[in-house]
C-alpha cells in the first residue's frame, strides 16, 4: 500500500496536528531529514513497534467482557466476512445486527459490502474513529470508542465502500485538482449525511436516542444544519424525509472548516508536497501515480454517489451544489504547493500543467486558521501540554509512508 492510497479515515483530531512525536526536532529543517535519514528509521521503528503493542493492549482490553459487558451469540443478519478474536466478532456482529434491524438505510449499505466480499474488523488507531482502505477492502473500527459511536461510524466506512462501487477512484490524485477537492469532500460529506439518516433511523425504530446523540455531541455543526423529523416521529417518515436529512448534513459538513482542512491537507496538500524531499527518479514515479488529468463536473460527481436508499440522487434539484465557493474553495498553501507540483512536473516531463484549479476560490490560510484556533484554545491549556505540538509536513509525510507501507 502506498501514501496515495484512498484511505477514508474518519478523524477524531478536529484540526489539531497528528501523531506528535519525538521526532519533531529532527524534522525542524529539510538538512536536519537527509543528514539524519539512518536515525530516522531506527526511531521510526521503535515508534511503529510502540503503536503495535499499545494496539495489542487495548485490542484485549476493549473487546473484553470485563470492559464491553457481554455480548450475545447471535447469527448475523447480513452474512459479512468479520476479522479478529471470537469476542470482537461478538461484538462486531452485535454492531451490524443493530444498524441492520433498525436501519433500512444502514441493512442495505451492509449488503452492498458483504457483495463486495469486504470484510470489518477492529483496529485501534490513536487519531480515527475508523476508515476504509479499498485497496484491501477492509473497514476497520476503533475498539476503544462507544458501540454508540461506533454504529455511525460503521454506517460512514460502509458508505465508502459503496462509493467506490459507484465508481469513486481507489486512489488519490488521478482527477485533475478541481475535481479531486470536489470529489474527495463530496465523499466525506456524503459518508457523514449517511452516517446521520442511519442514527435517525435507529432513533425512530428503537425509540432510543444514544445514538443520534453521540452524533450530535461528536458532530455540532452537521447536527445543527439538519432539520430532522420530531422524535416522535415514525420510522415511515424518516425515511421519507431522508433527501431533506442527507442534504442538510451534507452542506453542515462544510461548515467544519478544521474538517475541511484536515481532508485537504492529507488529500491534496501533503501529496502535493511529497515531491519536494524526494530526488529526481522518486518524483517521475511520483508524477506517475499522481496524474491529476480527467474532468468531472460537479453534476457527475453528485449523481456518482450522493443518493437516498430509493436510488434518488438527493441533490437532483440543485446539481452544481459543488461548485459553491464554499464548497469549492482551496487554501492558498495548497495552489502554492500545486503551483510548483505542476510547474516540477513540466520541467522534468514536458507534461502540460494542470489548470483547473487557477480559479477556484481562495479558502485562505489553512495553517493561519489553525494556528489561531491553537492560539485561542491554549489559553485554557497548561504550559506543559502546548510545547512539541507543531508538526513538519515533511514528517507527517515520513511517518505516513511508515506506516501505510
Ligand atoms: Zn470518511
Amino acid at each position: 500500500m502506498s501514501f496515495f492510497d484512498q484511505i477514508h479515515q474518519e478523524n477524531k483530531t478536529q484540526g489539531k496536528p497528528k501523531n506528535p512525536s519525538m521526532l519533531n526536532q529532527i524534522f525542524s529543517s529539510p538538512q536536519n531529514i537527509e543528514g539524519n535519514s539512518h536515525l530516522i528509521e531506527t526511531l521510526m521503528k521503535i515508534e511503529q513497534k510502540k503503536h503495535e503493542m499499545k494496539k495489542s493492549f487495548f485490542h484485549t482490553l476493549y473487546s473484553s467482557p470485563f470492559v464491553r459487558g457481554f455480548y450475545k451469540n447471535e447469527p448475523p443478519v447480513v452474512d459479512i466476512e468479520l476479522t479478529g478474536s471470537k469476542n470482537e466478532k461478538k461484538r462486531l456482529t452485535a454492531l451490524i445486527n443493530s444498524i441492520a434491524k433498525n436501519s433500512e438505510t444502514g441493512r442495505s449499505l451492509l449488503q452492498n459490502a458483504a457483495e463486495h466480499g469486504t470484510k470489518i474488523g477492529f483496529d485501534y488507531q490513536d487519531t480515527g474513529y475508523g476508515y476504509f482502505d479499498p485497496t484491501k477492502n477492509i473497514v476497520m473500527i476503533n475498539p476503544c470508542c462507544s458501540d454508540a459511536k461506533l454504529k455511525t461510524t460503521l454506517a460512514h466506512e460502509v458508505r465508502h465502500v459503496y462509493q467506490h462501487s459507484r465508481g469513486l477512484p481507489d486512489m488519490l490524485c488521478q482527477k485533475d485538482l478541481a475535481t479531486e477537492v470536489k470529489l474527495n469532500r463530496a465523499a466525506e460529506a456524503d459518508a457523514q449525511a449517511t452516517a446521520a439518516q442511519v442514527a435517525l433511523e435507529i432513533r425512530a425504530t428503537t425509540r432510543d436516542s444514544k445514538v443520534w446523540q453521540k452524533f450530535c455531541s461528536s458532530y455540532p455543526l452537521i447536527a445543527n444544519a439538519i432539520s430532522a423529523p420530531s422524535k416522535d416521529a415514525p420510522v415511515e417518515k424518516v425515511i421519507e424525509n431522508q433527501s431533506k436529512t442527507m442534504q442538510d448534513a451534507f452542506k453542515g459538513w462544510f461548515e467544519q472548516k478544521n474538517t475541511v482542512d484536515i481532508y485537504e491537507e492529507d488529500y491534496l496538500y501533503f501529496n502535493l508536497t511529497s515531491i519536494a524531499f524526494q530526488k529526481k527518479d522518486d518524483q517521475l514515479k511520483t508524477f506517475e501515480e499522481l496524474p491529476f488529468e480527467g474532468n468531472m463536473s460537479s453534476k457527475e460527481i453528485v449523481e456518482m454517489f450522493c443518493q437516498t436508499s430509493n436510488g434518488q440522487c438527493y441533490f437532483k434539484d440543485n446539481p452544481n451544489i459543488l461548485d459553491d465557493p464554499k464548497m469549492c474553495g482551496i487554501s492558498t498553501e495548497t495552489k502554492n504547493a500545486a503551483d510548483l507540483f505542476f510547474q516540477s512536473r513540466k520541467n522534468l516531463t514536458g507534461k502540460q500543467e494542470d489548470k483547473s484549479y487557477v480559479d477556484l476560490p481562495s479558502r485562505g490560510s489553512m495553517y493561519g486558521r489553525r494556528a489561531a484556533s491553537e492560539n485561542a484554545s491554549d489559553q485554557n491549556r497548561s504550559l506543559k501540554d502546548t510545547s512539541d505540538r507543531k508538526v513538519h509536513p515533511a514528517l507527517l509525510t515520513l511517518l505516513k509512508n511508515n506506516k501505510n507501507r
